[in-house]
């Protein structure tokens, strides 16, 4: 599904280029229901409860364990400098899709963990500074400047999604909005614990569209 409902529709050879068969060779999965490292080491010790039901591929239902791959999620006080994740390896020999499944914590292609994001570009009381390792200022502008952006295509995917308290969201900020705003509007909506504004729309901007990012 591409986000398209008032916008353009993609141009031809960008669709020729991005065809589903080439992009859906696997990639990354979002665990959205782990949101800290307890959760995260309970799971790694029973690879069942990480593992796909069905290959989001091709729809098999055998997933082997592939490899064990490492983050290193960089300034983050409240997590080990290495942490390890699961990539499962679709069992169809046609179809042979990897999977890596990553905890709603940490932030895709980040380096860093959305904890340590958020105490930059929304700090709160929830995420003391005073014991965390300062983020480089290149880094930060990086991050705000992200924000700061346009949020047209993510508000057009939530409102295509379907789910009023989505339309909602996207509703509120319009179609004219940074992606600080609709993460302010996303909070203010659909709630959730403070300190943990960003990894709840980035899982879910990721589910409705992999290779959509909110930053
Ligand atoms: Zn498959």
């Amino acid at each position: 599904m591409s986000p398209t409902i008032g916008l353009p529709p993609p141009c031809a050879e960008t669709c020729l280029d991005t065809s589903r068969v080439s992009r859906f060779l696997g990639g990354t999965l979002i665990a959205e229901d782990v949101r800290d490292l307890v959760e995260h080491v309970r799971r790694m010790s029973d690879a069942d409860a990480y593992r796909p039901w069905r290959c989001p591929a091709c729809g098999h239902a055998t997933l082997h364990v592939h490899s064990r791959p490492e983050r290193h999620p960089k300034r983050e006080p409240s997590l080990p400098p290495v942490v390890t994740v699961l990539q499962f390896r679709c069992a169809d020999t046609e179809c042979g899709a990897t999977w890596r499944i990553l905890p709603l914590f940490l932030a895709r292609h980040l380096w860093h963990a959305w904890k340590t994001v958020e105490r930059v570009v929304r700090p709160s009381a929830a995420l003391p500074k005073a014991t965390a390792p300062p983020v480089p200022a290149q880094t930060e502008r990086r991050w705000r400047a992200r924000l700061g952006s346009t949020a047209r295509v993510l508000c057009a995917l939530l409102a295509a999604s379907g789910g009023a308290v989505l339309t909602e969201v996207a509703m509120i900020v319009g179609l004219d909005a940074t992606r600080g705003a609709l993460v302010d509007a996303f909070q203010q909506v659909v709630g959730g614990a403070a300190g943990e504004r960003l990894s709840p729309l980035a899982g879910l901007i990721h589910r409705l569209e992999r290779g959509l990012r909110l930053m």
